[in-house]
């Protein structure tokens, strides 16, 4: 064989041997594409028009064979703030992470990083809502409480104490709410250096967003 056809070969095997691996990872979406249709699925969710896509059977099957989500959220355990259903997707759409006042600790932030690192997940949306009930007890309790439920209201404590330092807009509760989503998004960027290294590079966008319970809109 010639080194010119050595050469060719070398140039042309790898893009045949991608193109024939069925479980190759598809490229990412473009961040702002993934952001669009979220929005779009809430304004279906909010008009009482969801569409609960992809939840068929064969669906079902086809996902077991791996994920590819869109997005990752890490939003409240609040029973009424289901990503899903507030976004309008459906199995293997989204990477879900859910803790009372959507906080990010290490092991939350670890759930984020395998999504980013190993799934290619390009957006990341921190969402909190309104009247949330992790938020109001910190109001209330001064960010001190009993137990395992003091670390949550502690990494609340410094938005309720921005929110009162800052001209009252909806109220304390709800200032703090969209105080605390954004300084989440903003702890993802400053604890992990994995995901700051794919926000530097471009490759992954954080968000905070803030969900309405009577009105089912996301305030982006
Ligand atoms: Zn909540």
């Amino acid at each position: 064989m010639s080194l010119r056809r050595v050469a060719v070969l070398a140039a042309v095997l790898p893009v045949v041997a991608l193109a024939a691996d069925p479980h190759a990872k598809p490229a990412a979406p473009a961040p702002d594409a993934v952001l669009k249709e979220l929005q779009q699925g809430n304004a279906r969710f909010v008009a009482g028009k969801a569409k609960h896509p992809d939840a068929s059977v064969a669906h079902r099957k086809e996902l077991a064979g791996g994920q590819h989500p869109k997005a990752v959220i890490l939003g409240c355990a609040d029973s009424r703030v289901p990503p899903e259903l507030v976004f309008d997707e459906g199995l293997g759409d989204l990477f879900v992470v859910r803790v009372a006042g959507n906080v990010a600790d290490p092991v939350d932030i670890g759930s984020v990083e395998y999504a980013v690192e190993h799934l290619g997940v390009g957006v990341v949306v921190v969402l909190g809502h309104h009247s949330c009930g992790a938020v109001t007890s910190t109001v209330e309790a001064g960010g001190k409480a009993e137990g395992n439920i003091g670390a949550i209201l502690a990494e609340i404590q410094p938005a309720v104490e921005q929110a009162k330092a800052s001209a009252a807009k909806e109220g304390l509760v709800d200032d703090a709410v969209h105080l605390n989503a954004q300084r989440t998004a903003a702890a993802l960027v400053d604890r992990s250096p994995i995901l700051r290294k794919a926000v530097e590079e471009k490759k992954l966008k954080i968000v905070a967003a803030v969900y309405d319970l009577k009105s089912g809109q996301v305030e982006w």
